[in-house]
């Protein structure tokens, strides 16, 4: 028993922990780069003020997670994030596909919590630095009230992802808040002061039926005049949580300083709302639902921005413009929103597209001016304008973990941030980040040690695409649909395709290219021809004389015209999509993006998949085949659909699918890496949406590994995993490597972007 006769004085409990890399703030952002640099070898703390992980994804405030891919809904065609963010929404959407948010809390907390190298602080918040000099952050002070301890943080490099940058402020790094002139950095999308400076917080709720009647007394604090929303007659019984992300607030005001005040008033508005919708007898449809969860903190749009060595800005985004030092990339589009947020007659929000993603380079994640500060998250080295676009949370992790990887680099071989800079180092650390699941837009991946690349490949078969079969339904060509196809440099293809025609008709149809052979924006028509089509169903032939300078994408586009159907084919193949030049309002995609004069975005026409289980393919048969799915994809340094499909594609009528390395010598074996694919065209968003399936259709779940005298040396089941990295518990010594496959399943071919194998 302890008594304390309450003589002398008490200090708190104080706890010193020194560790290779401090991470302040457990969001997105700060997970992936705690995740990276420990999973580099680096010691981490990771300081949380919340209960759990994940920031505005968490169970605390419902966002979903988003990037490059936006919702499926702009032309950026398989543009997931890879890396730890990958891996996060895979496990999530094979646990919690219907997005329930307490599901990715624990998926968060458990990637932490397994790694060794991380000391986890919850409920621990940072209120104080300890510089060692002017430029460097010598430790931070933290408290947690649950274990009342305070904790001392030495590191030699520390990570500022707390959103509104306390370590950075603290620590004596530029920074900026609110909006940049147009002049500054030659923005034409730079906000007027009138339109407002910084976006403001929301605060989400949830809904559910309870089956009978239930009455609501809204608190006395609510809104009660429903009309000062000037959107107020949007609100309807149906929408909850992010679909509501326009109850918005605090744009005019100090959103670090005044952020309790913003709460109130998103409090206030939210049971203003609800009270409208039970009350006003305008929802009879409500009367059997109840308020399931109100947030309680709010989510957090913009504060602080903390100036690197490069500002990213408008142009970078718009123009993807290439940036040698690229660690990251983003995609969303730059969405900026009225400083009156719910309060504002504007629209909630005025989103822009880029033709495709863009890089973002290193010099933005690190402070210009405290040398061993990283910046992670919403916070980075951006103008407001750019901020638009790489807020987002997917983005956010990526930059996250290029952050964690640097800093582990940089412990490791006693560097600082800036000293990543030089050409040598800097291909250490994108080759790093690409040995770990990352995309980077323009650097392909070569591993010196890949003893795959000495060794000559065979496979069971490869698939020469020659079209889809017709084995589906037939569908209304009730708006413009596009079908990629794959092809090398050289003549185009004929195609063939079958018709339904309702009555006499005419129907155009074109070949398509986009004008980077990066992007996916078919903005180049090659080739027109209008056919006059009898009605019944009828067979057309459709080719032209021309020839592909290099090897890209094609989208043989058929216009829209009500009276025709095409015939549609149950089959998948990695790396190829049928597009549709549809409208998502949720992105602003209203089928075609036309600026007004002068605000610095390009005028172009969205084409976008259906979400499955829609999005099928046209049936079309090629005349001549296009062998783009060969062996030699599995070691051209691309694990994604990028240019082309960059995958190994096994011919579906394969029974027994296999890749083979053979070498002149015996080789001894550590390690294989294997990477599947598992849809970067997906956003996979976290919560509130659910999807049809727990993984996806085109991951491979079996597979043996076997050696010459043909035993297995490993084996996957039920995998649902991108990459796989199979350790080799005995090192093996083989001529021959066989990794024997099964198709996902009848529709879809086994696929494989890269086989890797490493001496032990
Ligand atoms: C309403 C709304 C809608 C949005 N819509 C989307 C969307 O649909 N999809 C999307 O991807 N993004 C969306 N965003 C943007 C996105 O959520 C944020 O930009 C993003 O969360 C920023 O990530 P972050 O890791 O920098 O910050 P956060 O997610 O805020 O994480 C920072 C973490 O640091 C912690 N922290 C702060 N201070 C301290 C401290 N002193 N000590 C310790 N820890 C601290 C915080 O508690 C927090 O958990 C939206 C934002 C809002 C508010």
């Amino acid at each position: 028993m302890l008594v304390d006769k309450g003589q002398g004085s008490r200090e708190l409990k104080l706890e010193s922990i020194s560790v290779d890399v401090v991470v302040v703030g457990g969001g997105l952002s700060g997970v992936s780069a705690a995740l990276a640099a420990a999973r580099s070898g680096a010691s981490v703390v990771l300081v949380q003020d919340r209960p759990v992980l994940g920031g505005n994804a968490s169970s605390e405030v419902r966002l979903w997670v988003l990037g490059a891919t936006s919702h499926m809904g702009n032309n950026n065609r398989w543009a997931r994030e890879g890396g730890i963010l990958d891996e996060i929404l895979i496990e999530n959407l094979y646990r919690n596909r219907e997005g329930n948010p307490l599901i990715l809390d624990t998926i968060l907390l458990e990637k932490v919590y397994a790694e060794d190298n991380i000391r986890l602080l919850l409920n621990t918040c940072v209120h104080e630095v300890q510089m060692e000099d002017e430029q460097q952050v010598g430790s931070v002070m933290a408290f947690c009230s649950q274990n009342q301890t305070r904790y001392s943080l030495q590191g030699a490099q520390f990570v500022d992802a707390s959103g509104d940058g306390i370590l950075g402020f603290l620590a004596g790094a530029a920074f900026r808040m609110g909006a940049e002139s147009r002049e500054e950095f030659g923005e034409p999308f730079a906000p007027s002061s009138e339109y407002g400076e910084l976006l403001g917080h929301s605060i989400y709720f949830y809904t559910k039926d309870a089956g009978v009647p239930v009455r609501y007394h809204a608190p006395s604090f609510a809104l009660q005049d429903i009309t000062t929303i000037p959107r107020f007659r949007s609100f309807n019984a149906k929408d909850h949580g992010c679909k509501l992300w326009w109850i918005e607030y605090g744009g005019r005001l100090d959103t670090i300083h005044d952020s309790e005040r913003i709460k109130w008033e998103l409090w206030r508005i939210v049971y203003g709302v609800w009270h409208h919708i039970k009350n006003s007898g305008q929802f009879p449809e409500a009367e059997t639902l109840t308020l399931e969860w109100v947030g309680t903190i709010p989510g957090k749009r913009e504060s602080r921005r903390f100036e690197g060595d490069y500002m990213l800005r408008q142009q970078d985004v718009v123009e993807q413009r290439v940036h040698e030092d690229v660690v990251a990339f983003g995609g969303w589009s730059i969405d900026l929103h009225p400083g009156d947020g719910v309060y504002s007659p504007l629209p909630g929000c005025n989103q822009w597209h880029s033709k495709g993603i863009y890089g973002i380079p290193y010099r933005c994640l690190y402070s210009r001016n405290i040398s061993n500060l990283f910046m992670a998250g919403r916070l980075i080295s951006a103008s407001h304008v750019a901020f638009g676009s790489t807020r987002v949370m997917a983005t956010g992790s990526a930059v996250g973990q290029a952050v964690g990887t640097a800093a582990a680099i940089c412990v490791r071989e006693g560097l600082m941030p800036r000293d990543l800079l030089d050409a040598s180092r800097m291909s250490r650390l994108q080759q790093s980040l690409l040995q770990s699941g990352v995309f980077l837009p323009g650097v392909r991946r070569n591993d010196k040690d890949d003893i795959s690349a000495s060794a000559r490949l065979q496979a069971s078969s490869s698939l020469t695409f020659t079209g889809f079969p017709q084995d589906g339904d037939w569908q209304v060509l009730d708006c413009s649909v596009a079908q990629m196809v794959p092809v090398h440099a050289g003549r185009f293809p004929g195609v063939t395709f079958e018709l339904q025609t309702s009555a006499d008709t005419d129907l155009t149809v074109q070949w398509r290219m986009s004008d980077r052979p990066d992007n996916q924006t078919p903005e180049i028509i090659l080739h027109e021809q209008a056919f006059s089509l009898k009605a019944g169903v009828c067979q057309l032939f459709f080719e032209c004389n021309l020839t592909l300078q290099d090897d890209r994408y094609l989208y043989l586009v058929l216009l829209r015209n009500e009276s025709v159907s095409v015939p549609i084919s149950n089959m998948r193949v990695s790396g190829i999509l049928s597009l549709y030049n549809h409208i998502n309002v949720a992105v602003s995609n209203y089928g075609r993006q036309s600026p007004p004069e002068g605000i610095g975005f390009d005028a172009f026409e969205f084409w976008c998949p259906r979400r499955r289980p829609g999005g099928r393919n046209l049936a079309i048969t090629l005349n001549n085949g296009v062998p783009v799915f060969g062996s030699e994809n599995l070691r051209n340094g691309v694990d994604r659909p990028h240019v082309m499909p960059n995958a190994w594609v096994a011919d579906p009528e394969d029974p027994s699918p296999f890749i083979r390395l053979e070498w002149d010598e015996p080789q001894l074996i550590g390690s294989i890496e294997l990477c599947f694919d598992n849809d970067f065209d997906h956003p996979l968003e976290s919560v509130l949406m659910g999807h049809p399936e727990d993984r996806m259709p085109f991951c491979v779940h079996d597979l043996t590994v076997s050696d010459d005298r043909g035993n297995a040396i490993a084996c996957l089941r039920d995998n649902h995993e991108t990459v796989r990295y199979i350790h080799l518990t005995e090192p093996v010594e083989t001529r021959t490597l066989t990794i024997a496959l099964s198709h996902p399943s009848a529709d879809v071919p086994a696929a494989l972007f890269a086989v890797r194998c490493f001496k032990p």
